[in-house]
């Protein structure tokens, strides 16, 4: 028997279609030219199915096709947690699938609950500051983005001219994350200031790895780029200190004064 109709429902609803580790749609739109939608995304095993297959033998007890045991991702991401399971545990990849679905989760309430952005209890310090430390969060998202690009196109190899392009591209969000970074120093304390300019740092160091061509074939084991949550959660506590606030209640402030609609990643 393979995967259930009803564990491939609650796998996709509970992903948001999208992929676990690089968060992008899986499901194409149609063409002008009448093709219809495509379906990019797998519904893989985190430990297989057959003998001598990623992590066999490793799954939770639930049983091979249970939702357990199911991760909704990209076809490249697919191909990359099968090709290095030494680094891709089972317990990395329930953890990211945990992590996803709880980041699908939060979007999408955070949109249902607050449409109009109301920010009403905070003073007007938090305002300056908040909205600084969303921008720079933004900037580092679409940096992000740019750099899970790089990433991709180490797997798949495209030609120099767009691998090229997409160094530039990343460059271009460094660029974006740097001046976010000092509008966010300017805006608050010094050891705020301090913490942001960690955190640029280390993601400035993945975007250096992954331009190199370091990440993802390297590295098994620990990632030396964790530590990338660790500033983040630093930042977001000093700022919280500064404003009398939770971490968490900076994180979601942060993405209720502005405009757009934010899509954080870590949490
Ligand atoms: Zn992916």
């Amino acid at each position: 028997m393979g995967i259930s109709d009803k564990t491939r429902k609650i796998l996709w609803g509970r992903s948001g279609n999208r992929c676990a580790d690089c968060r992008r749609e899986l499901i194409t739109r149609r063409t002008p030219d009448g093709d219809e939608e495509a379906i990019v995304g797998d519904e893989a095993h985190i430990a297989a199915q057959s003998p001598g297959g990623p992590r066999y033998g490793e799954g939770p007890p639930s049983g091979l096709h249970h939702y357990d045991n199911l991760i909704l991702l990209c076809r490249v991401d697919h191909k990359k947690i099968d090709d290095q399971p030494h680094h891709y545990t089972v317990d990395r990849l329930t953890k990211l699938k945990a992590e996803h679905e709880a980041w699908v989760n939060h979007a999408l309430n955070e949109r249902a609950t607050f449409p109009g952005g109301a920010l009403v209890e905070t003073s007007r310090r938090h305002v300056p500051v908040l909205s600084a430390y969303r921008s720079f969060r933004l900037a580092l998202d679409s940096w992000e983005a740019r750099i899970d690009a790089v990433i991709h196109a180490n797997v798949i190899m495209p030609d120099p001219t767009e691998l090229e392009q997409l160094h530039a591209q990343c460059t271009q969000a460094w660029r974006n994350s740097y001046v976010a970074c000092g509008h966010l120093a300017a805006a608050t304390t010094e050891k705020c200031a301090d913490a942001a300019e960690q955190v640029l740092d280390r993601w400035k160091s993945l975007a250096d790895d992954a331009v190199d061509k370091l990440l993802p074939s390297t590295h098994p084991g620990a990632d030396p780029h964790d530590d990338i949550f660790d500033a983040e959660d630093e930042l977001l506590k000093l700022i919280g200190a500064d404003l009398g606030m939770t971490s968490s209640a900076v994180w979601g402030s942060a993405r209720l004064t502005g405009k757009l609609g934010g899509t954080g990643k870590r949490y």
